[in-house]
């Protein structure tokens, strides 16, 4: 998580004042600080008494990539936010959008911290990261939601 002292992170300084947004801004902020209890977390806390791999898949391992961009069980979920993120950074510059949607990573980090330094300049206008904010904690926030309704867990 890229932070520098004295300013506010972009998922609180985008986040709205109501109950609601401070919620989906805080699941976004747990991922982003790798303490959301993913499989492969619960893997390696348990000594790997306890499989790593996705329960609601069953196809791979769930971890920080596979659970934002990869997991076919959430594929409805995901696939609108996507398509969004994609349209705004066209409408912006193509090259942008096939910077970002060329590379994993890189599309992870613009969902889970578009401040970043390893993140283009160009795609750090205020403005457009304002835009992505609201879309990437809308998909993160919907993927936990959904997350939780398939593994039976409370919503928090
Ligand atoms: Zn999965």
């Amino acid at each position: 998580m890229s932070m520098k002292y004295g300013t506010v992170h972009t998922i609180w300084a985008n986040a709205g004042l109501d109950f609601t947004s401070i919620m989906k801004a805080n699941v976004k902020a747990i991922i982003l600080a790798g303490v959301y209890t993913l499989q492969s977390n619960r893997s390696r806390f348990k000594k790997y008494e306890v499989s790593a791999i996705c329960p609601l898949c069953i196809a791979d391992i769930e971890d920080t990539e596979h659970s934002p961009l990869q997991c076919s069980s959430t594929d409805t979920v995901r696939r609108p936010f996507i398509t969004k993120l994609r349209t705004l950074l066209c409408d912006i510059d193509h090259e942008i959008e096939n910077l970002v949607f060329s590379n994993k990573s890189v599309l992870l980090k613009v969902i889970l911290d578009v401040s970043s330094p390893q993140i283009s300049i160009s795609i750090q206008a205020i403005l457009l990261m304002e835009k992505i904010e609201a879309i990437s904690t809308g998909v993160v926030y919907a993927l936990h939601h959904r997350r939780c309704a398939k593994l039976d867990l409370a919503s928090s």
